[in-house]
């Protein structure tokens, strides 16, 4: 696996008959502030460091996104995530460096999200509810949300209601 590949703008294609992609799911690192100025890709390989000496695994998110904004790749799309019990098989995962519990993610961490899922569901053909924080993956799993994931300050609500809206826009010309 090329996990070093980095990516500025993401292009998974028309929807492969038999795809198993039907959800995204959202987390933050819950990493400390400190480190914010590294790359994505300086973070995917630190994940995927860190995963190989623990558990012996690659890097459990497909993508990575730093607070400048930038992306890179943790995992190919067709490799399963380890990411959310009960959604690996059946989602990509995305994961925002920063800790949304006692911080706000940035404008261009929000913006590179935004562009990234909207152009999963385009690929993969799935809608905007199936875009959950790892939280709500937990509530549907297990009955209850376990962890906070990504973060009380990431509003997966308003990031559907964004995305949505953006859709809305891009079919009239808007943008
Ligand atoms: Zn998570």
């Amino acid at each position: 696996m090329d996990y070093s590949l980095p990516i500025a703008g993401v292009g998974f294609g028309p929807r492969r008959k038999g795809n198993h992609i039907q959800y995204v799911i959202v987390h933050h690192s819950a990493t400390p502030i400190k480190g914010r100025d590294y790359p994505a890709l300086w973070w995917a390989s630190a994940f995927h460091r860190y995963t190989q000496r623990r558990y012996n695994a690659p890097c459990p998110y497909h993508l990575i996104i730093a607070p400048d904004g930038s992306v890179a790749r943790g995992r190919y799309e067709k490799t399963p995530g380890r990411h959310a019990s009960g959604f690996n098989r059946k989602s990509l995962g995305i994961c925002l460096v920063g800790n949304f519990d006692i911080e706000t993610p940035t404008k261009e961490q929000i913006a590179s999200l935004q562009v990234l899922i909207l152009d999963i569901m385009a690929g993969f053909g799935i809608v905007a509810d199936s875009i959950l924080g790892h939280f709500e993956a937990n509530i549907i799993t297990f009955g209850e949300p376990r962890k906070t994931c990504p973060g009380k300050n990431l509003n997966m609500s308003k990031l559907r209601q964004d995305i949505v809206t953006t859709q809305i826009m891009q079919r009239e010309g808007m943008v």
